[in-house]
């Protein structure tokens, strides 16, 4: 495997950064997942859209134009015979003596990397996935990407350890914001859509993105808006959504059966069309 840092290309087990960056001692920095499907970048400009975003958020700039960034991930999928996975980006503040401070004049630290994916099983598709419920510990920033994951790290584990596929994180009032690393949606039981408001609370999905055009496309009635846990204990249909994981269905939540416990039929029609769409691009 071949990735790329601070402008070169280097075998994946020779490829590092320094013991003083930012991202290693603050976690000061953040990434992107961006899907390749037949060795192309999905939805390449909003990944790049947000990813300048998290980065102005947290006063940084793009290391690098648009187009030479494009460029350098093309070549980490053809130096790395990518067909179907992922390219990861991470851009950190750079290296300097530690201070909490933003240090002037550091140059930041970019490393990308692509990684092939096997498609997902056909056991996930039929019996949908599970997921448990924590309590949401994060920080009120979470619309920006940041590299900072050990309480998502934490919810994973905890779920993980119940034999679940993902957590969902449940804040003090009751309601959902997402899983660990993928958003939540139910379809309640008037058959209605419903995703988080993406605000402050949740990371804006690019899924989640496309998903509400696809859905908007195939007449499903959707919401925006927080939804508490009690409302997804009795929705008709629960499914996540990821770059990595799709549209995934959810079949059970903590220890209740989402509706019969078969995956629902607004989330695999949601899901074909979805796919249909990143594959037509
Ligand atoms: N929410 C969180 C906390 C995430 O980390 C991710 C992806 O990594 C998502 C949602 C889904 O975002 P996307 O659809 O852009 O992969």
């Amino acid at each position: 495997r071949i990735a790329y840092v601070n402008g070169q290309y280097l075998p994946h087990s020779d490829a590092s950064v320094h013991i003083e960056d930012r991202g290693y001692q603050f976690a000061d920095g953040v990434y992107e997942v961006v899907p390749v499907m037949s060795g192309k970048l999905v939805d390449e400009a909003r990944h790049l859209d947000r990813l300048e975003r998290s980065l102005s958020e947290l006063q940084m700039d793009m290391p690098m134009s648009r187009r030479a960034l494009q460029l350098v991930c093309d070549s980490v999928i053809e130096r790395n015979y990518l067909t179907n996975g992922f390219v990861y980006m991470q851009v950190t503040r750079g290296v300097a003596p530690r201070d909490h401070k933003f240090p002037k004049g550091i140059k930041p630290a970019i490393v990308i990397t692509a990684k092939q994916t096997k498609p997902q099983s056909t056991a996930v598709l039929e019996d949908g996935v599970a997921v448990k419920t924590v309590p949401d510990i994060r920080w009120r920033r979470r619309d920006i990407k940041s590299i900072s994951l050990l309480p998502n790290c934490m919810a994973k584990q905890a779920a993980v350890e119940e034999g679940a596929f993902e957590a969902w994180m449940v804040e003090e009032d009751g309601t959902v914001t997402e899983g660990s690393s993928t958003n939540a949606w139910i379809v309640t039981k008037d058959g209605i859509l419903v995703t988080r408001t993406a605000d402050h609370d949740i990371l804006n999905g690019i899924t989640r993105m496309g998903l509400l055009e696809v859905a908007a496309e195939a007449g499903v009635q959707f919401e925006e808006r927080p939804f508490t846990l009690e409302e997804a204990y009795e929705a008709r249909e629960a499914f996540l959504t990821s770059s990595t994981n799709h549209v995934t269905p959810i079949t059970r939540i903590d220890d209740r059966s989402v509706a019969n416990g078969k995956p629902g039929s607004v989330t695999m029609k949601l899901r074909e069309a979805y796919l249909d769409r990143i594959a037509r691009e």
